[in-house]
């Protein structure tokens, strides 16, 4: 064994999961997890530690794993992380946790996002669970959202014995979990159902279909309905539009609802009664992790597909990984190119893109370099469908309808970082509904700190 190396997770072929929409990464086996573990050294201050936003014991875990005791690997994930099955698959653990690993000094740092995936499809498989709490403390908390921030919230709080209700705007659990993230980056049955699963066996219940600030607003909740707290972790699911000509064409899709229809409304399969518009040519408009599942998922539809973003390839926001395997699958990419006109047919139907070349200038406030257009060099691109990609921003709805519930120019909640408190008494919030469209890991430690914070409030009242 080479220790300097990672051992390779095995992914089907490239030619192949182009055409379907079945898991791209196929996961560590036990024996491949345990070769993989054997590499970790074990650090007692673990830098990987301090870059994980729900701070996992990782060299704990692992060096069970590198035992073979698979199920106390489980035990020890489990008491900081709710969704282990789904971080494992999606968090930019190369940003965080692996990105601070000391074996990747000198080598590949370990593989600890495949090491806690391979632990939590092995407790799925063998029906390991977590444990329910031994006493309730009879305090009812709200949670509104059933996203990471929420979900995360929801079973801290009912590890401490409280008494917790989701609500949930959506028929489905799972927030961007189940409408955002593509199948074949994360499995909605075998996976993001079963981390919801186990939440429900600590307790927590669940109402779907309840539109807090329409059904319900924060206030009756908390005045007729004896909640004593509230956490909101309503998320950022509101797209952002260009606002160029022509947007308003049909065939023009934000990729929030483009993957909606696929993911929730599994407009990818033939009986579907929600059928998506079968495109010939798409341009998905944007560079990052959305962007890049809005473009597979049109590709796996049969399209041919661009994506147009204005900077070059060294600023894509995407993790590395989902822009590999996009070009692996054939994505075009048309880089340093930004979009000033959606053309149409007599229809009103998409008929092309209208582009301008861009070039790098001097770097912005973000510290990248400033995309400055080329004159002149405006080119058409014959695509019949266009997906916008551009970020999305928190809905207003939650804090238009709550007295004493302020928030930023952005919409965002504001919210102590620490502990989630909001503006308003017992009312917490975490997630993308406080920083805007973030990533999973960062909505569960808001999740986390937001149930700290309740219990200390609900703990001294
Ligand atoms: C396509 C896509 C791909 C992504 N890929 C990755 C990735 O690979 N890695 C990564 O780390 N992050 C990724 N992200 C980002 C990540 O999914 C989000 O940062 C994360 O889900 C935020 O969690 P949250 O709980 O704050 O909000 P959400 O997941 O958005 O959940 C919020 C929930 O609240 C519900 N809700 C909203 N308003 C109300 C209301 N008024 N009443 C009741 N319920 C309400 C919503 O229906 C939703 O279910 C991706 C995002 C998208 C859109
Ligand atoms: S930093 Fe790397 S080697 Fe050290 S404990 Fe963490 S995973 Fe293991």
């Amino acid at each position: 064994m080479n220790v300097l190396e990672k051992v390779p997770v095995r992914e089907q072929d490239a030619a192949v999961r182009a055409t379907n929409f079945e898991e791209v990464c196929l996961g560590y086996n036990k024996e491949e997890a345990m070769e993989e573990a054997a590499r970790c050294i074990g650090c007692k201050n673990a830098a990987c530690v301090k870059g994980c936003p729900v701070s996992i014991d990782i060299p704990g875990f692992i060096g069970q794993v590198k035992e073979g005791n698979i199920e106390e690997a489980y035990k020890i994930i489990n008491e900081a992380s709710s969704l282990p099955a789904v971080c494992g698959r999606v968090c930019p653990q190369e940003s965080q946790c692996e990105g601070k690993c000391i074996r990747g000094l000198k080598g590949d740092p370990i593989s600890i996002g495949k090491l806690e995936r391979f632990v939590a499809d092995w407790a799925f498989e063998n029906d390991v669970h977590p444990e329910p709490p031994k006493e309730k403390n009879g305090k009812k908390v709200a949670v509104i959202g059933s996203g990471p921030a929420g979900v995360t919230c929801a079973g801290d709080l009912a590890k401490l014995g409280y008494d917790v209700t989701v609500f949930e705007a959506l028929h489905e659990l799972g927030g961007v979990l189940v409408y955002g993230i593509p199948e074949f980056r994360l499995p909605k049955e075998r996976v993001v159902r079963k981390e919801i699963e186990n939440v429900k066996r600590l307790g927590v219940k669940f109402e779907t279909n309840v539109v807090v600030g329409k059904s319900v607003t924060i206030d009756q909740l908390m005045e007729d309905e004896g909640f004593e707290a509230v956490f909101i972790g309503s998320g950022a699911g509101l797209p952002k539009f260009m606002g160029i000509p022509g947007e308003n064409a049909n065939g023009v899709f934000s990729a929030n609802e483009y993957l909606t229809r696929s993911n929730l409304m599994k407009a990818f399969r033939e009986e579907s009664r929600t059928p998506i518009m079968q495109a010939r040519k798409v341009a998905v408009v944007g560079g990052g992790n959305v962007a890049m599942d809005a473009a597979r998922t049109a590709l796996r539809l049969g399209a041919e597909v661009h994506i147009v973003y204005r900077r070059s390839e060294a600023e894509l926001p995407a993790r590395v990984e989902e822009v590999h395997h996009a070009k692996e699958e054939g994505i075009i990419f048309d880089l340093l190119t930004n979009p000033v006109e959606i053309l149409s047919d007599e229809n009103g139907w998409v008929s092309g893109i209208k582009c301008i070349k861009m070039e790098l200038g001097e770097p912005d406030a973000s510290g990248r370099r400033r995309p400055v257009e080329v004159p002149g060099s405006e080119f058409i691109i014959d695509v019949d469908a266009v997906i916008m990609s551009l970020g999305t921003s928190p809905n207003p709805l939650i804090s238009s309808t709550t007295e004493g519930l302020e928030v930023n120019k952005w919409k965002c909640i504001i919210a102590e970082e620490d502990n989630g408190k909001t503006t308003k008494e017992g009312v917490y919030a975490g997630g993308d509904a406080v920083t805007g469209a973030a990533t999973v890991i960062l909505a569960m430690g808001a999740g986390r700190a937001g149930a700290k914070g309740i219990h200390e409030f609900l703990s001294n009242k």
